[in-house]
């Protein structure tokens, strides 16, 4: 099967920055390659700082005729975007499996989910609201009014190609704001078809400005925006270690920021859950992606009585997901998005198992001969909590279970991190419910339930899995500010 999109000019390989297709200033190039086998697909711009000056000026000078566009108006332009993502679906989707490597059916379905968010915040656009506000002094009028911040930052990871970035660019269109986007290297091509479709919808020039750089050149062009004051909020999905990077180095400019940054989630089986329904909710979130999601659970904690049961019914699902490319419709598993990737999961299950780990299933690499990406799905038993992959992220097809004993016990060891972005818990017990619900510190809790994210909800997280909010009524608050207008002598 040929990943390629049947449109042609949705493969992009130039930067799109005042309405114009442009190389990088200096003609540098980087190529992309299809993870599953590692050949090539493309080469696209690998931009510098000329290139970055360029955007932020493009977008400075669209800034105060889409910010005087009626919201109506920039609702209208996000449906129409909507419209041409959701009839270009198919081509889409292949696109996200040909440079992500995740299973078609997942590429179609990540279409959707940014369509979702496109959707929401055309929506979203014409509730921008302000208050009148009671005075509290004779003969005035206090009221607030809700403004754009002005130009945006958008820098996304390569997981969720099209709906990292769609789930940013949608609700800064919709406040008002302009923007710069950078997409993580390994993806770059998804997020330019994108921008594609967003041409063909008509928004203005200068409106959405993207660039493209290499791992090694990315510090430099991100820098340039990171000291402009032009620049007033950065929106980043990505590490942690990057993401307080771009904290420290925005306090000089004092920009706004959203950082959407990485999880350490929990998965927690009480022995009065329903254990089918947790391993239901088990093998969605945590395979999903092939694990290489954000919110996808790390640490998976199953109370002592029901370990075993839990355990076997796992295995038997986890030993039964196909690995393989895209290409083939069986595939569940797709391959790990690189080399860099693929060390660091090895690594933990290594580490697991020096520290009395025992591998139920899977546990190497798998099909050398398709390429060198593929990892077995694996359920690992009784690590240590001192094992690596209890306190960092694996990204990937790895479920490590651990014992417990009471609802205290876990409690302290679920919050045992510096991590908080999901959480997830299954038990039939209504009291335990509300109280681990409370207990977790996490911004999003799944109880009983695996798939979690929705355009209506608002996603991210608390402690180091940064802050700020995307999606739900929520998500705009992040691209405006608060203006209080007082009116005296009335
Ligand atoms: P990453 O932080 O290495 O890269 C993310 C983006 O930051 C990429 O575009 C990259 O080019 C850019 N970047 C890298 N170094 C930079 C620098 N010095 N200055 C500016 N930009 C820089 O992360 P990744 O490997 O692409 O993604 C995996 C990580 O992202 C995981 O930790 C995961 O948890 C996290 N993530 C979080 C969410 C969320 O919503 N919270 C979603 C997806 C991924």
């Amino acid at each position: 099967m040929n990943l390629n999109p049947s449109r042609g000019d949705l493969i992009r390989s130039q930067n799109y920055v005042s309405g114009r297709w442009l190389d990088a200033h200096d003609g540098a190039t980087f190529e992309v390659c299809n993870p599953a086998d590692l050949s090539r697909i493309t080469a696209v711009p690998d931009s510098g700082a000329r290139d970055a000056e360029a955007a932020i000026e493009a977008a400075q000078a669209a800034f105060a005729g889409w910010r005087a566009t009626p919201a109506k108006a920039r609702g209208q332009l996000l449906k129409r975007w909507h419209a041409l993502i959701l009839a270009n679906q198919e081509d889409l989707g292949r696109l996200v499996s040909l440079e992500q490597g995740k299973p078609l059916a997942e590429g179609q379905g990540e279409v959707l989910y940014a369509a979702s968010y496109v959707e929401w915040f055309a929506e979203e656009a014409s509730r921008i609201e302000g208050d009148l506000i009671a005075p509290a002094v004779p003969g005035r009028r206090m009221m607030t009014v809700r403004e754009p911040v002005g130009v945006v930052a958008v820098i996304t990871p390569w997981n969720f190609p099209a709906a990292m970035i769609a789930r940013k660019i949608a609700p800064a269109l919709a406040a008002g704001c302009t923007l710069v986007a950078k997409p993580a290297e390994d993806t770059p091509l998804t997020s330019l078809a994108l921008i594609r479709l967003a041409e063909e919808a008509g928004v203005p020039a200068g409106v959405i400005n993207i660039v493209c750089a290499s791992r090694e050149q990315t510090p430099a062009l991100v820098d340039v925006w990171l000291a402009d004051a032009r620049v007033r909020k950065i929106s980043f999905t990505g590490s942690t270690p990057v993401g307080k990077h771009l904290a420290r180095a925005s306090a000089d400019t004092l920009k706004k920021l959203s950082l959407e940054l990485g999880g350490n989630a929990p998965f927690i089986v009480f022995d009065d859950a329903d254990l089918d329904a947790a391993v239901d909710g088990l093998m969605v979130s945590k395979f999903r992606n092939g694990g290489q999601t954000c919110v996808c659970p790390n640490r998976i904690y199953v109370q002592d009585k029901v370990f075993d049961s839990f355990a076997d019914k796992l295995v038997a699902r986890v030993a039964a997901l196909q690995v393989g490319p895209a290409t083939d419709p069986k595939a569940q598993i797709g391959p790990m998005i690189n080399a860099r990737a693929v060390e660091k999961i090895l690594h933990h299950i290594d580490d697991a198992v020096a520290r009395g780990g025992r591998v139920l299933t899977g546990g190497q690499r798998v099909h050398p001969e398709l390429g060198p990406n593929y990892v077995a799905p694996t359920v690992l038993a009784d690590a240590g909590q001192d094992a690596l992959l209890c306190h960092e992220e694996t990204f990937g097809p790895v479920a490590p279970l651990f014992r417990f004993r009471s609802e205290e016990d876990v409690i302290r060891q679920a919050n045992d991190t510096p991590f908080g972005l999901a959480g997830y818990f299954y038990s039939e017990n209504v009291s335990r419910i509300w109280r681990v619900a409370d207990a977790l510190e996490t911004g999003i809790v799944g109880i009983n339930e695996g798939a979690v994210a929705s355009e209506a909800a608002p996603f991210g997280g608390v402690k180091e899995s940064g802050y700020g909010r995307e999606g739900s009524k929520y998500g705009l608050d992040d691209y405006m500010h608060i203006k209080y207008l007082c009116q005296g002598n009335l």
